[in-house]
């Protein structure tokens, strides 16, 4: 283990402060899901695109499991399976390739995008899914475009597959026109509810034009340029704000709309930009606020004072950690997180309460050991973690379950919390049983 004293002691902005807190490195096991999960939430966003594994059995099991697909269904992605011939390369992948996207789109026409995903597979034997992505459009253009990104277990954070997709869109945003007035481009994959009332607050606010990235068709990309403004929804896009910041878009700093102070600075970040005066921005809001703090009042009153441990699963971890301190007055033992992108949190971290240990990276075994050590209320964890963690009698909650239910925004904020109150309440409720 190694501790590293972070930055300049001398400097007193908050955001310095941010960056002199001490973070746990950890380089050893990782447990996680790989960036494939990112697609079962991506394609019920985008309804016109499909997603097209490139990838072996494993990918295709997973996907199954994971997107909970019935005999029935007809999701919008499948895999095409690399057999062992085409791992020898004695076939050619291409052909298979052509093959699968001349059935998909004969038998969705609906579908104007899709997305060809590398897998472990793909990747260990350096399949050119960019030359096959761009032989494609070339084939479908204007009627599909087909593009592709790498989503394997080679990267160890589960959310980067949606980070993968979002920066292969933005690659393709069509350049903002000269002389473009202002707009804004909220980054993550929202649900439409949740879309829907931020689309509202923005609208009553007089901040425009908003687009959302990723937005439902391909049709509704947004222009970037020199005039965009970027508002991440979620943490983990670091490469997707890299691409839009090299095009000329500024970020707007700010902690992710996660419960009603998170929410509030947000929005804020989004109202200085367009100067929307205080009066304004406090009628607009204070509506919504006040119905997530009457939301947060009963899990509160359940969750303070408990202690919980956030294991390194989404890179939502930092956020959470902050709204569940600060606003559900609950003690966080650790908060880990795969990847600490400091830029990208530093609003969040400036926010997070001094003395919580920060871990980024992961050396499972011995923060099992750390979290069995400290017998927290409630863990959250990975879903490979949460039985063996059930089994010495911890209640764990599943950190993908965040990443699939609305949680971002002020209605939602009591939903959030209860994904936390409720396992205490069965926890309580069967110690009453015994
Ligand atoms: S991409 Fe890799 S880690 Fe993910 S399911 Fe396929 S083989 Fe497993």
């Amino acid at each position: 283990m190694t501790v590293i004293p972070v930055m300049n002691e001398d400097c007193a902005s908050p955001v310095a402060d941010a960056f002199r807190r001490d973070v746990r490195q950890e380089r050893g096991p990782r447990q996680m899901f790989c960036g494939l999960a990112g697609l079962i939430w991506l394609h019920r966003k985008m309804t016109d695109a499909f997603f097209l594994v490139v990838g072996s059995r494993t990918c295709a099991h997973f996907l199954q499991s994971a997107g909970g697909v019935m005999i029935f269904a007809e999701p919008r992605f499948a895999t095409l399976l690399l057999e062992e011939r085409d791992l020898a390369g004695l076939t050619d992948v291409d052909d298979g390739l052509d093959d699968a996207v001349a059935r998909i789109l004969k038998r969705r026409p609906d579908v104007r995008q899709i997305y060809l995903v590398g897998s472990c597979p793909s990747e260990v034997i350096k399949l050119d899914l960019s030359r096959a992505a761009r032989r494609l459009t070339s084939t479908y253009h204007p009627r599909v475009t087909v593009r592709h990104y790498a989503a394997s277990g080679l990267d160890t954070v589960f959310t980067r597959g949606e980070d993968a997709c979002l920066a292969a869109i933005a690659r393709d945003l069509p350049d903002a026109a000269p002389g473009a007035r202002a707009s804004l481009i909220v980054l993550g994959a929202l649900p439409d509810i949740v879309e829907d009332q931020f689309r509202r607050l923005f609208d009553a606010l007089g901040i425009g034009p908003v687009s959302f990235l990723p937005g439902k068709r391909q049709g509704s990309l947004p222009g970037v340029g020199r005039a965009t403004r970027l508002l991440l929804a979620q943490p983990f896009l670091a490469e997707t704000t890299r691409i839009l910041e090299a095009r000329g878009a500024l970020r707007l700093p700010a902690p992710y709309p996660i419960g009603v102070e998170g929410t509030s600075l947000w929005l804020k970040a989004a109202a200085d930009a367009w100067a929307v005066d205080a009066g304004r921005f406090d009628a607009v809001t204070a509506p919504g606020r006040e119905r997530g703090i009457r939301a947060l009042e009963g899990h509160a009153a359940l969750l303070r004072q408990r202690r919980i441990f956030l294991f390194p699963d989404s890179e939502l971890e930092i956020p959470l950690a902050r709204f569940l301190s600060r606003e559900l007055g609950m003690t966080v033992i650790e908060a880990g997180t795969p990847y600490l992108h400091r830029t990208l949190m530093d609003a969040e971290l400036s926010l997070l309460p001094d003395g919580i240990p920060l871990t980024e990276g992961q050396d499972v075994d011995r923060q099992l050991d750390r979290c069995r050590a400290a017998r927290p209320d409630l863990v959250l964890c990975g879903l490979g973690l949460a039985n063996p963690l059930e089994a010495v009698g911890l209640t764990t909650k599943w950190s993908i379950e965040l990443i699939f239910s609305p949680i971002h925004g002020y209605e939602q904020a009591g939903d959030l919390a209860q994904l936390f109150s409720r396992p205490m309440t069965r926890m309580t409720a069967l110690d009453f049983g015994r």
